[in-house]
C-alpha cells in the first residue's frame, strides 16, 4: 500500500476512534483539532502528552515516535517528496 494511502487511513481511524470515544459525531473544529496532532510518519502512532515526538528537520510537516522511525523513514520521506 502506498505511503500516503496507510496516512490517510491511520488518520480516518483517528477521527473514527475520537467519534468513538466522544459518542457523537465530531464538529470541523475538534476534527481540525485532532489532525493537527503529531503522527509518526513509519508507524503512524500518536504523539501523547509524555512521547514527544521529532519533526522532520527539513521539511518540518512529518514527524516521527523515535529516531530509529525517523531514519527508517527518512530515505523513503525525502524519495517521495512526502
Ligand atoms: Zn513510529
Ligand atoms: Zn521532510
Amino acid at each position: 500500500m502506498p505511503f500516503d494511502t496507510e496516512f490517510i487511513k491511520a488518520r480516518q481511524t483517528q477521527l473514527n476512534s475520537l467519534a468513538e470515544r466522544l459518542g457523537r459525531t465530531i464538529t470541523p473544529e475538534e476534527q481540525q483539532q485532532e489532525l493537527a496532532k503529531p503522527i509518526c510518519a513509519h508507524c503512524f502512532k500518536l504523539e501523547t502528552a509524555d512521547d514527544h515526538f521529532e519533526t522532520c528537520e527539513d521539511c518540518r510537516c512529518v514527524s516521527y515516535c523515535c529516531s530509529e522511525h525517523k531514519q527508517l523513514c527518512l530515505e523513503k520521506h525525502t524519495a517521495s517528496g512526502m
